[in-house]
């Protein structure tokens, strides 16, 4: 987004605030904020990554003084040493007030009953959403993850107008409710859920059988939690709250900006934290600025929906190879189910792009054939030629958790 001398003076206060941090004081030793006055100057300043963030464990972020910190949360490393975020008294009430914003460019109002299906505790999930459902005056059902018998029973019972929770547990509620032959009895308008990424695909299903609108709310734990930005019911990417936050989209391999509407990472600054204030954070969030004015007439810019992690991002023969952008192209060639992988090797000096879809065609011939429009479209919408081929429905392993689809055996 566009960097204004307004902006330059709140990056110049942040980065001077954020020097009262340990972390920050080493980092930032050679920079002066005064010395920022250009975007070229802002630009070089170096990024922070969530590898800071451990070596900085446990308090190494903390920019006040202890008497001014109210709460701790944390972001599950899945592996090793967890990055612990402290907030002050102010950190969490903008955080409501970001998070009422989401729920009120979503339609909700302090009429609604807001079930909460996202976890409580260390992370930031479920006390975000009951936040901002307590400043906007709706009543909130503060359920937490799992047991589906009690989830759909309170939904009944309490009437719940608004279902907030991650993609696959919205898709897992919406079958059972499918299932129970219950959909008469729920009374939900409205769905939140959090920016995982998700295929067309699947939100089409949800919103259908659930029969409500979708919109998608997006955040991390780095940066005070989910309801830093959300999409309006114009499906066109997700307005960020650009007065707590500035935002650029970077080249993930070089961490230069990428020309305008490219995609990239997402990189955050804070502007108002005081509890751990971050400068150039790399979310490692795959995105598009979006440009012009909403529909909506929101004044707070866009980002894409998510597009994926820029960890699955794969560069092959000059073309950039993500699981979204796959999502995305086999959602629209008729006969190919939603499952696939991606396996890249490395063979007599030549990269290869190996391509296995699910299909419920059975009969080999037109399995071949299939496979041969999806190799010809495959070049046209994404670049480069793989060597597809069919399989049958099931064929392909699944997990329960995030199932990784391109697998680069190059290196
Ligand atoms: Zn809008």
């Amino acid at each position: 987004m566009e960097l204004t001398n307004e902006i330059l003076q709140q990056i110049r206060a942040a980065v001077s605030h954020a020097k009262n941090s340990e972390y920050y004081k080493a980092r930032f030793a050679e920079i002066e904020p005064e010395d920022i006055k250009t975007a070229k100057d802002f630009n070089k300043l170096p990024f922070t990554g969530k590898e800071d963030l451990r070596a900085a464990y446990p308090l190494g972020l903390q920019a006040v003084p202890d008497e001014k910190i109210v709460r701790i949360h944390s972001s599950s490393g899945t592996t090793g040493v967890p990055v612990i975020i402290p907030y002050t008294q102010k950190d969490v009430q903008d955080w409501a007030i970001m998070f009422k914003r989401c729920y009120e460019t979503a339609g909700i109002t302090n009429k609604d009953r807001i079930q909460i299906t996202p976890g409580y505790g260390l992370w930031t999930a479920g006390i975000g959403f009951q936040l901002g459902a307590e400043l906007l005056g709706a009543m909130a059902v503060p359920m937490g993850p799992g047991n589906t018998e009690k989830q759909l029973q309170m939904m009944m019972d309490l009437k719940s107008t608004v279902i907030t929770a991650t993609s696959s547990y919205a898709l897992l509620l919406a079958e059972e409710i499918a299932k129970r032959g219950i959909k008469d009895m729920i009374h939900l308008k409205k769905g939140v859920i959090g920016s995982e990424r998700w295929g067309e695909k699947m939100r089409r299903r949800i919103a259908e059988e659930l029969g409500v609108e979708l919109y998608d709310i997006y955040g991390l734990t780095e940066i005070y939690g989910p309801g830093i930005g959300v999409s309006c019911k114009h499906e066109c990417g997700m307005h960020m709250w650009t007065d707590y936050l500035y935002y650029e989209v970077v080249n993930p391999h070089t961490g230069e900006l990428v020309p305008e509407g490219e995609i990239g990472e997402l990189v955050i600054t804070t502007l108002a934290k005081e509890g751990a204030p971050l400068i150039r954070y790399r979310t490692h969030d795959l995105t598009r600025e979006k440009f012009g004015q909403c529909e909506c007439g929101s004044p707070y810019p866009r980002i894409d929906t998510i597009i994926g992690r820029s960890d699955d991002m794969v560069k092959v023969k000059g073309t950039m190879i993500y699981p979204g952008k796959v999502d995305e192209f086999l959602s629209t060639v008729e006969g190919v189910s939603s499952e696939y992988q991606v396996i890249i090797d490395h063979l007599n000096g030549r990269d290869i792009v190996n391509l296995l879809f699910e299909t419920p065609v059975e009969a080999e011939a037109e399995r071949k054939a299939l496979a041969k429009r999806v190799e010809a479209e495959f070049k046209q919408k994404i670049g480069l030629t793989p060597t597809a081929k069919a399989v049958g429905m099931g064929d392909l392993p699944r997990s329960e958790k995030k199932s990784t689809r391109i697998f680069d055996n190059r290196y």
